[in-house]
């Protein structure tokens, strides 16, 4: 594998030794040699330097440096590294916003499903993560106590329709019907806009039973009345997939768009017609790899017919995130092995999640001037074997975050958790 060691090298004590009382902006001192920077300029805190830098949200993709100074970005562009008090080299590798994490479970402690949420994604070079309904209304304030307050990343949810949440995968939190109570719901959304950002409904058939239409509509109904999106997990549901999508609005999610369990979005080599209808007037699609939901036969051929997911997303759990899934990062690198464009990647787990999530006027998923200085440096590592849900894999190159960056400090990473590269 192929890492590259961060340069860091002070600055400002240079500056000390020259002599030229007029300095040469960003040069050297034709008198004493010594480099020197305009002392009317101020220096950076930090400079990420060399690197391509890509951020879908304004279009960039160059090779140019990133400047922080204390939470903040203060410059992108070129030629910054002279007025940095600390460098970091990032030759060889991409920049990209701090990536946004649209489906997670990370309701640790109360749910056998939950992940350690600062481990499984901020050290992994996430700095927002949407938990997708591990939490109902009757364990959301353990949710916001145990989870949101005691993370230092940026956490919401998709409310579970479902009172109980998804506490353990073996029993369907909708199995008993009436643990949907619409009121419930309601009141934990309007008591907590600043987390709950959706609901969310399992609808595979070993959680809802008989039931799914009955529920379904209710779930309808209540994210009607919120004003929030539903997101819809798919995969084993009773009905095929064009008869769920009938009832959803623009803005509505499906979760699991890649998976290899029956009624997903193919139909043999193309996409769906009611599948392409269904974006076309707003339905958003979310790849949310999972233990058992990304299919490389399913990905291959919707990444060759053109339907990338709207939102890229791991659906990180404690059940995956020793493998198959590992890792939000991990998730962007099997698409990408797969024919996906980088760029797209990147911005299916930056700005559009962000957006989705109502995190975009918070200033995620993007990178600019006087925004947050939340950056993830990526690097290409040599060839490993990358796992799918349903027991294929592939060999290909993985992104790993070198560097991460959150609010202006650097985060101690952590290694990968699959097998070391080839
Ligand atoms: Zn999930």
């Amino acid at each position: 594998m192929r890492r590259r060691r961060a340069i860091t090298r002070a600055r400002a004590p240079r500056q000390a030794t020259c002599i030229d009382p007029l300095p040469v902006r960003h040069g050297t001192c034709e008198l004493c040699e010594a480099l020197v920077s305009d002392p009317s300029e101020s220096m950076f805190d930090l400079v990420l330097t060399g690197g391509t830098v890509v951020d879908p949200a304004s279009g960039t993709n160059t090779r140019c440096d990133v400047a922080i100074s204390g939470t903040q970005i203060s410059a992108i562009g070129p030629d910054l590294a002279m007025r940095g008090v600390q460098i970091l080299d990032c030759t060889g590798s991409t920049v990209v916003p701090g990536l946004v994490e649209g489906h997670s479970h990370i309701f640790q402690h109360v749910s056998k499903v939950g992940a350690p949420a600062d481990e499984a994604h901020l050290r992994r070079g996430v700095v927002a993560v949407a938990d997708a309904g591990t939490a109902g209304a009757s364990t959301f304030s353990a949710f916001r106590k145990l989870v949101v307050e005691r993370n230092d990343l940026r956490i919401v949810n998709f409310l579970n329709v479902s009172v109980l949440g998804l506490i353990d995968f073996r029993f369907g939190e909708l199995m008993n019907p009436d643990t949907l109570v619409v009121e419930d719901a309601l009141a934990t959304a309007a008591e907590n806009p600043d987390v709950v950002r959706g609901f969310k409904i399992r609808l595979s058939e070993d959680v809802v039973g008989p039931n799914w239409e009955a529920l379904l509509k209710k779930s309808i109904v209540l994210a009607e009345q919120a004003r929030l999106p539903l997101m819809v997990h798919i995969g084993e549901t009773e009905a095929p997939l064009p008869v769920v999508l009938d009832y959803l609005r623009a803005g509505d999610i499906v979760a699991h768009c890649y998976t290899g369990k029956p009624h997903g979005i193919l139909d043999g080599d193309r996409v769906l017609p009611e599948v392409i209808a269904a974006r076309e007037r707003g339905v958003l699609f979310d790849s949310a790899h999972g233990k058992s939901n990304l299919s490389f036969e399913v990905a291959r051929r919707a990444i060759s017919a053109g339907f990338l997911p709207d939102i890229l997303s791991s659906d990180t759990s404690a059940r995956n995130w020793r493998g198959p899934v590992f890792d939000l990062l991990t998730s962007i690198s099997k698409l990408v092995a797969l024919g996906a464009p980088l760029e797209e990647c990147i911005r299916r787990a930056t700005t559009a999640p962000a957006a989705l999530l109502g995190l975009d006027t918070e200033g995620y998923g993007r990178l600019e001037v006087g925004g947050r200085a939340d950056v993830t440096v990526l690097t290409e590592t040599s060839e490993v074997e990358l796992p799918d849900a349903a027991g294929n894999s592939i060999v290909a190159p993985r992104l790993e975050p070198t560097i991460v960056i959150h609010n202006g400090a650097r985060v101690q990473t952590v290694p990968w958790r699959g097998g070391a590269s080839t």
